[in-house]
């Protein structure tokens, strides 16, 4: 059900391209919004909405919930760069609130151990990951590709695929998200990609929505400046994704 909400939602704003957003925004109904939220947020039953699929090896390193939409554009990339010995895996795709919220609190606790302070625990983990409620992959619009290390990327098969998907990705409809050419923020990740079509749909939901609303207690969220926060992380990301929205008129 809330996948169909969020489909009425997002569709309409695909056709308003080039219009003043917030005025398109202001139409969803308050009682709307806190299911737009949770749905925002990975807090919903992925495995009822009609939107999402379940992927499994070989496609994927395990068991893991994807948009369809997203599946469907990756599908083509995976098997274009099949084609020239580019064998790429999606290794993490849609987590939900719960999940994010173990990885980062586990995180957390191991952050304990090296550092001194609850600030420099927090900076810590915010290297490579979100809070829970502020990842991308909550939207199913995000995958990480073949390895979760930058290292990978620089040398053998993981440079192949670098170079590939460098070179191709886009085509696709898939951008990097975390760019080394960024200052502060998230870290240089080589292998999370989003969906543009989709997630630049989601940012603007999550943009207009989110921010005021969702701001939820996990290890280290006494210490967080929300609009700080979104100002040095959510919104801190490949230049070329935010000059895309700009053109496409989902920012003013
Ligand atoms: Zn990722």
């Amino acid at each position: 059900m809330l996948g169909v909400l969020v489909t009425l939602l997002i569709m309409p704003i695909s056709g308003y391209a080039g219009k003043p957003l917030a005025a398109k925004a202001m139409e969803i109904q308050p009682s709307d919004k806190v299911l737009l939220v949770k749905y925002l947020t990975g807090e919903f039953d992925v495995a009822a909405s009609p939107e999402f699929t379940l992927i499994k090896p070989p496609l994927a390193l395990r068991s893991l919930y994807i948009r369809k939409d997203v599946l469907q554009a990756y599908k083509s990339m995976q098997q274009a760069a099949r084609k020239v010995g580019v064998n790429l895996l999606i290794i993490s795709a849609f987590r939900s609130y719960l999940d994010q919220r173990k990885i980062w609190n586990k995180k957390y606790k191991f952050a304990s151990l090296l550092t001194e302070t609850d600030d420099e625990r927090l900076e810590y983990v915010l290297k490579y990951s979100a809070p829970p409620g502020f990842s991308r992959h909550h939207w199913g619009t995000d995958i990480d590709l073949n390895a979760v290390s930058n290292e990978y990327f620089n040398t053998g098969d993981g440079k192949k695929v670098a170079l590939w998907l460098d070179e191709n990705s886009e085509k696709f409809g898939f951008f990097k998200v975390y760019t080394k050419s960024r200052r502060g923020g998230h870290l240089h990740e080589d292998w999370h990609y989003t969906f543009y079509p989709t997630a630049s749909k989601y940012m603007l939901l999550y943009m207009n929505y989110v921010k005021p609303v969702h701001v939820d207690s996990f290890h280290g969220s006494h210490l967080l400046s929300i609009d700080e926060f979104f100002f040095e992380y959510v919104f801190n990301i490949n230049k070329i994704i935010l000059s895309r929205m700009s053109i496409d008129g989902l920012l003013e």
